[in-house]
This record gives structure tokens, sequence and C-alpha cells, in this order.
């Protein structure tokens, strides 16, 4: 390929602009000809060429939305983690070892999991739950032998009988108490039961996480013992003769946690706890963090909430030295080291891809020519919008709001044809668009312009539903990457918020990430008439997958996993969206029953010649098909 200088520069300036290079993580890159890739052999140059998956999965009758999966960047990930750990054990020389254990409520997905676990073979990789299903997947995976199965959240009877279960089957199953009345459930269950779960303990630090999850942790939370009710546990297990069975410690402070401070602070508390229980003689091996390693999704570094001030490394290190510093001052044996990063582990690799459907312009800046028969006040404006400038923009802009205001009041009185009108409001715009894009001369932008420019924004009518697709962004006002995926060594000449097909005003994306503000607007490319536009939604392999819900029936969109081998990449495991028939059984429909009632108001029709009969059988097959389509726009 012969890419010329400025090309590489318009491609490097596109990056800057999305900020790839931030939140990217080494996993995405811009091609020479302009194109979004996905590197998922972290940081090296081969890539998956976005917009040629998306136009030859189109080509196979699986059209945009589009989910594509890269499995080998969770595995990239879960050796990024591991890695990250192991060089921390080396170099504070802690003497015992590190494992992640993945919590599968982050993505469940199959093909998700088992990419995580052939990824974490090497190194132990567990599996945390929080519910009984959860649980009856784990046990029946392939783990490594020494792998943990953590067991959180409510514990009834079955619960703890499928743990049970898993246990008998060889798995090191860890039932983590976390609410005092388990207890009496877990004593329940060791009158029946011969073999066992290890048994933990989730502990109610002082300490708390930070950013949007922050509630997770600290004295309120929903989660998590008490030292009082910690001590009254260990009591009452002794009294039944398992003290020996209690094994793991137990924390998680929140999700996405922003600053590394909170993460020390939990790890020090934590392993203190740790130590002063070894100290009375219980004989526990394992500390487990939690999760809380937190994405950059805006690129800042920062302890903004969409964001992180530290490393993965920092993180490792941190915890590491944290555990071992307590452990040397209290003299007790350093604990096995777990983690349940989820996040971390599987948010870069999905990618939803869009297609914009069209534009809602904010408004016009192109002005009407004039006649010469128009009234003094359009002619006005004209003149306002041929003398603006860098100099006059503020006043001239204050001018035309004058003429504007004057004009519908001369409208209202009906002494204004349409037409002039109209003229009038796109010279009132064309100022308007001039005097924003003068304003950005000045070294502080006044708050009216700024408000002005936000005004002037395109919408761009995204096919994909934000409920299904990016459900944290309408409940937490999570913020994710946009960008396109195509065109990246043009200029983005437009600006617009992104809306989607459902007619729920919260289904809507105005705000995007940037390294150093939150933007209105993402800057892209004009539409062009008949030929597709492409966005993509980025880093939403972790939470999305399983929350998404079905506003007004727009189901789970098309999926593809995606593998870069030696021939380039392979797309495989295609899995069709969802049809409307099945966007409605979840409602109580049932597709041949409204088949069956719509036979009959054909049939009614035809009966009272509103319908021939020969059409009704068209008509009916058409309704048929309909219901088997894919829910989003065709
Ligand atoms: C949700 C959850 C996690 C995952 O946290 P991340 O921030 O995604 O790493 C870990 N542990 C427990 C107990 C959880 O509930």
């Amino acid at each position: 390929m012969n890419v010329s200088v400025t090309d590489r520069f318009k491609v490097a300036h596109a990056a800057e602009l999305y900020g790839l290079e931030g939140w990217g993580d080494g996993y995405f890159a811009i091609r020479p000809d302009g194109h979004l890739a996905v590197t998922p052999h972290h940081g090296s140059d081969l890539g998956v060429d976005l917009y040629e998956i998306v136009c030859k999965l189109k080509g196979q009758g699986i059209p945009t939305p589009v989910l594509l999966r890269f499995p080998q960047v969770v595995i990239s990930q879960v050796e990024r983690l591991t890695a990250a750990f192991q060089r921390a054990i080396d170099e504070y020389e802690y003497a015992n070892r590190y494992a992640p254990v993945f919590p599968i409520k982050v993505n469940q997905q199959r093909a998700v999991v088992e990419a995580l676990l052939r990824g974490g073979q090497p190194f132990g990789m567990g599996l945390e739950v929080g519910s009984r299903p959860e649980l009856l997947v784990a046990a029946a995976l392939p783990l490594a032998d020494e792998a943990l199965i953590v067991c959180n959240g409510f514990k009834d009877e079955e619960y703890l009988a499928s743990a049970a279960l898993a246990t008998r089957l060889g798995r090191r199953v860890i039932v983590v108490i976390e609410k005092p009345f388990e207890i009496d459930a877990v004593l329940e269950m060791a009158r029946s039961e011969d073999r066992m779960p290890l048994i933990g303990f989730r502990l109610r630090l002082q300490a708390r996480g930070s950013g949007l999850w922050e509630k997770s942790g600290g004295v309120a939370s929903k989660f998590g013992l008490t030292t009082r009710q910690l001590l009254a546990c260990l009591e009452r297990l002794r009294g039944a003769g398992l003290e020996d069975s209690v094994a793991l410690l137990h924390f998680h402070i929140g999700s996405q946690i922003t600053e590394i401070r909170k993460i020390k602070n939990a790890v020090q508390e934590a392993a203190r706890v740790y130590a002063k229980m070894r100290e009375i003689g219980v004989d526990i091996r394992y500390l487990d963090v939690g999760g809380g390693l937190g994405i950059d999704y805006d690129g800042s570094r920062t302890s903004s909430d969409a964001s992180v001030n530290y490393s993965v490394q920092e993180y490792a290190n941190d915890v590491v030295f944290g555990i071992k510093e307590v452990c040397e001052q209290e003299d007790v044996e350093p604990p096995m080291i777990f983690s349940e990063s989820g996040r971390m582990l599987v948010a870069h690799h999905s990618v939803l891809v869009t297609d914009v459907r069209g534009s809602i312009a904010g408004v016009d800046p192109t002005p009407i020519p004039l006649d010469g028969d128009e009234s003094q006040v359009v002619q006005d404006l004209a003149e306002v919008a041929k003398m603006i400038n860098v100099k006059n923009y503020r006043e001239f802009y204050h001018d035309a709001i004058d003429y504007r205001d004057q004009m519908y009041q001369l409208f209202n009185l009906g002494m204004l044809r349409l037409d002039e009108r109209a003229k009038a409001e796109s010279l009132f715009w064309s100022v308007a668009d001039k005097a924003v894009r003068y304003s950005k001369t000045a070294k502080f932008v006044a708050e009216e312009f700024l408000e002005l420019e936000s005004r002037l924004h395109d919408k761009y009518i995204c096919n994909f539903s934000v409920f299904q697709s990016l459900p944290d962004h309408w409940a937490l006002d999570q913020l994710f990457p946009v960008m396109p995926i195509h065109r990246l060594d043009e200029s983005p000449t437009r600006r617009a918020s992104l809306v989607d097909i459902t007619c729920d005003s919260d289904g809507e994306i105005d705000k995007f990430v940037d390294r150093n503000e939150i933007k209105d607007s993402l800057e892209v490319h004009k539409l062009i008439p008949g030929q597709p536009y492409y966005l993509a939604f980025m880093l939403l392999g972790a939470y999305q997958d399983t929350m998404g819900d079905l506003h007004n029936l727009f189901g789970r969109v098309h999926e593809a996993e995606v593998v870069l081998g030696n021939q380039g990449p392979e797309v495989r495991r295609v899995a069709r969206g969802e049809p409307a028939s099945e966007a409605l059984r979840w409602f109580g429909y049932d597709a041949d029953e409204l088949v069956e009632g719509i036979r009959q108001s054909l049939e009614g029709g035809v009966a009272a010649s509103r319908i021939a009969a020969e059409e009704a059988p068209t008509l009916l097959e058409d309704y048929r098909a309909r219901l088997a389509q894919y829910t989003y726009l065709d």
C-alpha cells in the first residue's frame, strides 16, 4: 500500500482525536487506509480490519448491529494480569503464589468463559459465582485441579447442596459466609455431608471504594461480616469441629475503583484481619482481594469515574506489597493471593458495530440566497451574516438574536411570508455557526457559545438500542469509547450526539470520553447517501452482555467471534440475534397464536370484501416472515 505523509498524519490525528492510545490499551489501531483494526496480540502490528469483517458478515446475511468478540483479547488480558502479579511476587520476594478467580457474573457467555479458562489454565484460574445457576455452570466447567470455585451470594439449602455436589466431584469449592445467618445453613449442611466444602468469610471493611460502585464496600454495605460477627461465626464453627475448614478471607469494595489509595487501604485492612486470625489459631491460607481493578475508559489516567489513576502493574504491586508488609510485621505466613478481577479481563474483548441510519440535522447553517424582495429584517440578518468576523462575532451574534426576535414578532403579526421566515432562520443559524467557530479562537470560550455549539450538533440515528447493548450508560451514565471504524483517513467535519432507534428519549448518547473533559458530541464524518457509515462502541465486554433489556422489543444482537490466525482473521461461532418472535415470547406471546389471530382477521377481511381472497395467503406469509426477522432495522 502506498501511503502518503498526509494520510499518515490524518490517521495519527484520528487516533489522537478518538483517544485510542488512552483507552485502547494496545488492542486497537488505525490502519493506513483509515480502517479501525483490533490487534488481539497485545500491541503487535497484526490486526483485524473491523470494516472488512463487518462487510463480510453483511454479505453472509448478518448485518449490523453486530457484536464482535475477540477471545484472544481475553486470553491476552489473563496473561497481563497474571504476569503483573508474578512480577510483583518476584520483585518483593513474596513467599506464596497468586491465582486469578473470574467472577462469572461479569460475563457468563460460554465463549467468553471458555476463552478465560483456556487462557487461565496454566495459572490455575478459578471462578467466583454469586448464585446457584452460576454455581451449576462452574461445577461443570473444566477447571485446573487447584482452581477455586468461590461461592458468594445468598445461600439457601439448594445452593449449599450444589456446593456439596461440586465438592464431591473433586472441585475446590469455598462457601463464603457473607451474612451472619448463613452459618446456620452451613452447620446444618455439615450434619448431613461427609465431605464439606471449604469455608471463607467476606469481610465488611472500614475501607471503602470509590467511583460509581462505591456502595459495595464500607460499614453500611449490603455484604460482609463485621468483626464481631466474624468472631461469633468462628466460635460456632469451632463448636462444631469445623475450624479446619476455614480457608479464605474475602473482600470486595466495589467495581471500577478509580483510586489506588482505596485499594491499598482495603488490602492492608484485610491483611491485618488475616494475620490476626492466624494469631488466634485459625489456619487460614487464602486471601482474596475481590474485584475492582478498573479500566481506563476515557484514557485520562485520572480518578474520574470513567478512568483509573493506576496501572495493572501498580495494582498488583500494591496488593502483593501490602499483604507482605502486614504479614512481616505480624510474623505470620503470607497467604496465597487471589483476585476476582472481572472487568479488567473482559471489557476490551467485545465491540458493537452499528450503522448510522441518517441524521437529524441540528440546524443547517447554509443560508438560503435572498431574492431582494424580502422585508428589511431579513436583509438586516443577511448583512450581519456577511459582516461577522473574528473580532466582532460576539456583538454581531447578539445583533442577530435581536433581528431574529423581531422577525418572529413580525411573522406572528402576519407580516412575513413563510419563505421569509425560512430565509431569516437560515441566516440566523449561519451567524451562530460562524460565531461558534470564531469563539474557539478565544482563550476562554464563553458559556453562551458552548451552549450554542451543542444546539448546532447533529443527531446521528444509530441502528441499536442503548437499553439492550449499553445498559450501564443508561443506568449509571457510564461512558464507553465510541468511534467510526472507517474513513479515519478523512477529517470528520460534523459533530453529533447519537440516538438509538427506541422511542425513549433516554436512548441517546450525548456524553463522550475525552482525555481532558467529557464531550457532549462526537466528531463524525458527513454521511454520504447510499454509503453505510459504521460506528463502534468499544470496551463492552464487561457487564453489558447480561444486563441488557428488551425495550421496544429490540432483542439480542447478532454476534460473531473473530480470531486472528496465521492466515488472517477467521470468523467463527456466528450467533444470530433474536428474531421478533423470540423477543415477543419473553412477554408471553406465542408466534403461532399471533399468526392464528392474523389468519382469522384476514378471513374476516375476505368475508367483508376488504381483502381479495387470493391476497390473504400472501399477507399471512408476510406476517409470518416478519416475525422471524431480526428486530433491528433492515
Ligand atoms: C462483581 C464482583 C466482582 C467483579 O468486580 P470487577 O470490578 O469487575 O473486577 C468481584 N467479586 C465480587 C464478589 C463481585 O460481586
